[in-house]
């Protein structure tokens, strides 16, 4: 084959050269900067092979990583406190009892909806029976509750937090999945008891985007903090310096050279052992999202709440907007009046409350996406005018 290649090569610089002198065209000169196709044959030759023996092992060594994290995580089955047992407190929790028992609490009575899941119901009356038995307490109460929610459990929950430290007892940890992130970030630190976890995460799915599985849905979280201390996440929105700083951090730890997380981002020979059972339990939660093929995106609150505004919210707005139009299917849809219709229905599914939240607890003015909007609607409508003026005048002078 070597020889072909050469012959053919021989041959097109033989009609190549024409009536040039044969010896230049054959020799290809030292100081033109290509490569001779036989050079670069030379050059790479076993290098493929290398690299797909390389990745052959590599595969072979995350396959017994990840039968090994499975047996570790099935080990511990996490109970799960869930706080707001609504649409979106039931669409998740019917995923994670496959991975944790399900304690829920509530306004309303759901012991039906938890029992079915493996579960049990405990009324918002009796806070002190619900954190005794959980691990995790996942928040999932509207935006707009929050606040208040977390206030009435505050005598329920320092009161847990005595009896685990009279016991030796850390955690639990507290999370939660509301659609803005910097509110609850801040009145989690601000008011839960110094020593309680936190991580801040966002489901970005419901019920209708999520109902055949979780699988490359997005999934945004903030480890907030752990054992007192708060993990600082650089506030920034250059996504692609922290992709590539992540990407610098799973090269080091596949070689070998970190012993924590894959971020990089604690150091477990000082951890103390409460940090440690701290973190040990973040990943375990985090874990099951994973485990359920969400696509995991570390990221701080601000950036989220930055991105979110921008995305998000208008998306909601224009769904809510598009619901006042009253659409209905008929026999000639587009796909881009499909896209429409489903969008009215996806974001008309989600209670008012989910949107006020967005609008009210967003830092990054909800308002100026609104009169945005607005003035784009005004200037799309002045345009067409112009053109009814012009047409007008045309018709008036013919
Ligand atoms: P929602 O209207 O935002 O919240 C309903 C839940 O909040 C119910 O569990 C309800 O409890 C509870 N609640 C409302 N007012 C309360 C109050 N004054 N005191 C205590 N509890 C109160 O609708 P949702 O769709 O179920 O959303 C729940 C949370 O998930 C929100 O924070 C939302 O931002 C977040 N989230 C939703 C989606 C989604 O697609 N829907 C996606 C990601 C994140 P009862 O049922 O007992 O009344």
């Amino acid at each position: 084959m070597g020889e072909s290649v050469a012959d053919d090569n021989d041959s097109r610089h033989a009609v190549a050269s024409g009536n040039g002198t044969r010896a230049a065209a054959d020799e290809p000169d030292p100081d033109d900067g290509t490569v001779d196709v036989n050079e670069k044959v030379v050059m790479s030759a076993g290098r493929l092979q290398d690299l797909k023996k390389k990745e052959k092992e590599l595969l072979e060594l995350i396959k017994m990583l990840r039968m090994e994290k499975n047996k570790e995580l099935v080990k511990e089955r996490l109970v799960i406190g869930v706080i707001g047992f609504g649409n979106f407190g039931q669409f998740i929790a019917k995923t994670l009892s496959g991975h944790a028992k399900i304690v829920a609490m509530s306004r309303s009575d759901y012991s039906a909806q938890a029992e079915a899941m493996g579960g049990c119901y405990v009324p918002l009356s009796k806070p002190e029976t619900f954190f005794r038995q959980v691990d995790v307490v996942l928040f999932m109460v509207s935006i707009k509750s929050f606040k208040d929610t977390l206030k009435n459990l505050m005598p329920a929950i320092v009161a847990d937090q005595e009896r685990r430290k009279t016991l030796g007892f850390s955690g639990p940890l507290f999370a939660d999945v509301l659609s803005v992130k910097e509110h609850p970030r801040k009145l989690m630190l601000e008011m839960l008891p110094e020593k309680c976890d936190v991580v801040c995460t966002h489901p970005m799915f419901g019920p209708v985007s999520g109902k055949n599985g979780w699988t490359n849905l997005k999934f945004i979280f903030e480890k907030t903090r752990v054992d007192g201390k708060v993990l600082a996440l650089p506030g920034t929105t250059d996504m692609a310096g922290r992709r590539k700083a992540r990407m610098a951090g799973i090269a080091k730890h596949a070689r070998g050279m970190i012993g924590g997380g894959v971020d990089g981002s604690r150091n477990t020979k000082d951890d103390t052992t409460a940090a440690k059972e701290g973190f040990d339990r973040m990943e375990r939660f985090l874990s099951i999202w994973e485990e359920e093929g969400c696509t995991m995106e570390e990221m701080s609150c601000k950036d989220h709440d930055l991105y979110a505004a921008r995305s998000q919210f208008i998306t909601h707005l224009v769904g809510r907007t598009l619901g006042t139009c009253k659409l209905q299917p008929t026999p000639v849809d587009t796909m881009g009046f499909e896209s429409m219709l489903a969008l009215d229905k996806s974001v008309n599914a989600d209670s008012f409350d989910l949107f006020y939240g967005l609008y009210k607890y967003n830092n990054y003015n909800a308002m100026d996406i609104i009169f945005g909007l607005r003035r784009g609607i005004d200037d799309v409508l002045a345009d067409l005018r112009k053109i009814d003026h012009q047409q007008f005048d045309a018709e008036a002078r013919a």
